[in-house]
């Protein structure tokens, strides 16, 4: 049976990245050794983390004022680490779409120092929608605009980046960090956990402009940007296999057109399952269309148990981790770069079957 793999992340790779992994696994380049054996000071894994970097800052256009970080710890060290680092004594503004961002803003306001404050929130309407961010909303004052450019749990994105002036923007793109089209120099600071469209999760990606590096007044070197920036992401011992993957996934994604190319196939993909959910009469989508994620995309049927029964079908027909975020129910479909388009019409047939059966 094909299994198709939904999973919001951990998530699918490119098949002929796990095959290429395959075949190195037990001797890297005739070292002898498997890359998660090399040193992290060794020439050879040198070269792979000079060659992650820059395939990275290719891919995202990445200005030479802007440093890439590889660190560990997820995106949720990140929503500790932004605050701890560039809003101590300051004022932080945060946009609240959803669960991983109500994890951020939390992290902020528990530090004594961060003013938090929360100038737009879809929360009273279940993060339906994105909300609208204007220029007047913005203290020009403040460290920075926190934002969360894809949802992944209710399946809303950022369509425009807002116009924050001179406050920096630090945008938690952990699930659509390369399948977007955003300017890295609309952003002050981004952050990813890699498990999504980057590789296998222990690595966390951030992107860092540098007059925003050395802000950090905690005395503490593994939280200080300055410091991971200064030490090259070897500050210690940095997810050394991990780091070969998203090597691996990113010159997949170069030899594959770019993120033009991927944008391209994400949509379609993405159109397909929205043009299905929209015609059906069983099926809808329980966000507003205009706020429309490609990448995470839900729906439900209205009816917990037909829900239910969906998933179960759905699982014993090959369709992997469609279930919904526990905090929402219903069917989650996430369509990252590496998920294929085929499975996507597999979906949609099935989908289209169900209704017959059940609708
Ligand atoms: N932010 C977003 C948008 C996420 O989707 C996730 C994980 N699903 C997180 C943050 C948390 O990431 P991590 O588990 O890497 O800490």
């Amino acid at each position: 049976m094909t299994v198709y793999n939904f999973s919001a992340g951990p998530a699918v790779m490119p098949t002929s990245v796990l095959k290429q992994a395959q075949s190195e696994l037990m001797d890297y380049q005739g070292s002898g050794m498997s890359v998660m054996e090399l040193s992290h000071r060794s020439s050879l894994f040198d070269a792979i983390l000079k060659d992650a970097k820059k395939h990275l800052r290719e891919l995202m256009n990445i200005p030479d004022n802007y440093h890439v970080l590889f660190l560990q710890g997820g995106a949720s060290l990140q929503f500790s680490m932004v605050p701890l680092n560039l809003a101590q004594n300051k004022k932080a503004l945060y946009v609240n779409t959803g669960v991983w961002s109500k994890k951020a803003i939390a992290a902020a306001k528990a530090l004594d120092n961060v003013e938090v404050e929360v100038i737009a929130s879809s929360e009273a309407d279940n993060f339906s929608y994105i909300p609208t961010i204007t220029p007047d909303m913005i203290d020009q004052n403040a460290a920075y605009l926190h934002i969360t450019t894809n949802n992944t749990i209710v399946g809303t994105a950022f369509q425009n980046i807002p116009d924050t002036g001179n406050v920096p923007i630090v945008a938690d793109m952990s699930s659509n960090i390369l399948a977007n089209n955003y300017n890295v120099k609309d952003f002050g600071l981004i952050y990813a956990g890699a498990q999504k469209n980057i590789g296998p999760a222990g690595l966390t990606v951030v992107i860092i402009r540098d007059d925003l590096l050395g802000l950090c007044e905690v005395k503490e070197p593994m939280l200080d940007y300055k410091v991971q920036a200064d030490a090259d992401s070897l500050y210690n011992t940095p997810p050394t296999f991990a780091i070969y993957m998203a090597q691996l996934v990113f010159k997949w994604l170069q030899e594959l057109g770019g993120i033009p190319e991927i944008l391209k196939q994400d949509q379609e993909k993405a159109q397909l399952l929205y043009d299905a959910i929209d015609k059906s009469k069983l099926f809808t989508s329980p966000i507003q269309s205009t706020s429309r994620s490609i990448t995470n995309i839900p729906f439900v049927t209205g009816d917990e148990k037909l829900d239910q029964k969906f998933n179960a079908d759905a699982l014993a027909a090959g369709f992997e981790n469609l279930k919904g975020h526990r905090s929402v129910g219903g069917m989650r479909a996430s369509l990252y770069n590496a998920f294929p388009k085929e499975g996507v019409k597999a979906l949609v047939a099935f989908m289209e079957k169900f209704e017959k059966e059940n609708g």
